[in-house]
């Protein structure tokens, strides 16, 4: 069992981060924040999948001003994220938004960092303190050079400064991020961090790239943090639609075994002895399951060689054989069924089991 680091608990919204609360799950949106019917049919996408917090990108006063209509219109905490300019932070909170993620240093002075958290204390919002390392102050990088694996000291004097900056004007619910693109420089970072600050931490991997790259570099470095108990939140930044960022970001965690969000869905590579379409089943399986809660164990299995034994493991499961699919339930055959049919059979007990679940669970 992996032990958690102790961290202060703060509140965002509905949702604690920090402290005993579990490790949350979040993305950004990539839509025109101030197209309101679109963000917020895209966090209603993120919400499906189990996305805890999202975060939207806030450029002008029109986009701060939208915060009202997309708070309104979704469930999960709303954070702006804002760069830059100082009104844009107190627009956004005023108009509701659950947190707000900052770079004090880049406000333009400590005048207008004294507004902005006179405002976090009045809507009683926390401030994420969000560093990368592109963004370090210029005096810092002269002191210590660009942020590498081996020198993380601009990184983190930076968020430091900035979280003195806040508690300077009598504020503390902040939780700290300290990204870069590269990994090593990110698990040192957070490593070294983490032993100097009890506040919590918002993890990533910025710019992490695609699909694929992406999903790796996140999950090298956040499981490497994760595992040693360091993190309190975190996003997959992935070059992608946001809703694959949660998908990855809680396979991490189930693999972690830190957390489990609906079923665990096994399948089998396929090989040469596969004989029915199993690519096609273990894609809408894969599909569906994202939006279940019901932790089942689902086994989508190529062939009678391996196939029966994941399959019988599980709370439904099946294995290929030619040209039929046989159905397991609760490590019984339950069904023999035609390749034609299987799917539609398949997915309608899948269908049936996810409804008496949530069913117990209400
Ligand atoms: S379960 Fe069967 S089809 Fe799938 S990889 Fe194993 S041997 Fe091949």
């Amino acid at each position: 069992m992996i032990l958690r680091r102790q961290t202060r608990k703060i509140r965002l919204g509905s949702v604690d981060i920090g402290g005993d609360s579990p490790v949350s799950v979040q993305s950004m949106t990539n839509t025109d924040t101030r197209d309101i019917d679109r963000t917020v049919a895209q966090i209603h996408r993120l919400e499906d999948v189990g996305c805890e917090i999202v975060r939207v990108a806030v450029l002008d006063q029109k986009a701060a001003s939208a915060i009202r209509g997309i708070r309104d219109g979704i469930t999960i905490p709303l954070i702006a994220d804002i760069h830059f300019d100082s009104r844009l932070a107190i627009t956004a909170m005023e108009q509701g938004a659950d947190g707000i993620r900052i770079n004090p240093g880049n406000l333009g002075g400590e005048k207008k960092v004294e507004r902005v958290v006179d405002a976090a204390l009045c809507h009683q919002v926390p401030i994420r303190v969000g560093v990368n390392s592109g963004s370090v102050e210029k005096d810092l990088l002269e002191r210590y050079g660009y942020p590498t694996a081996e020198n993380t000291d601009g990184l983190i004097e930076s968020a430091l400064r900035n979280v003195r900056l806040l508690e300077k004007y009598g504020f503390y619910d902040i939780k700290i991020s300290i990204k870069s693109a590269d990994v090593l420089t990110t698990v040192n970072g957070y490593s070294r961090l983490s032993k100097l600050t009890d506040y919590p931490l918002h993890l990533g991997v910025t710019e992490a790239g695609g699909l694929i790259a992406g999903t790796v570099k996140s999950s090298v470095a956040l499981g490497l943090l994760l595992s040693q108990g360091i993190g309190d939140t975190f996003r997959i930044s992935l070059t992608r639609d946001p809703v694959e960022e949660i998908r990855v970001g809680f396979e991490l965690l189930r693999s972690l075994k830190i957390r489990q969000r609906g079923p665990e869905l096994i399948s089998c590579p396929t090989c040469g002895r596969t004989q029915i379409d199993l690519f096609s089943l273990a894609e809408t399986v894969e599909n569906y399951v994202q939006t279940m809660e019901t932790p089942l164990k689902i086994a989508v299995m190529g062939c009678v060689v391996n196939g029966p034994g994941e399959a019988r493991e599980a709370d439904i499961g099946v294995a290929g054989g030619k040209g039929v699919g046989i159905i397991f339930k609760k490590g019984k055959i339950w069904k023999k069924v035609n390749e034609k049919e299987l799917l539609e059979v398949f997915m309608a007990e899948l269908m049936k089991m996810e409804e008496k679940g949530r069913e117990i669970s209400r």
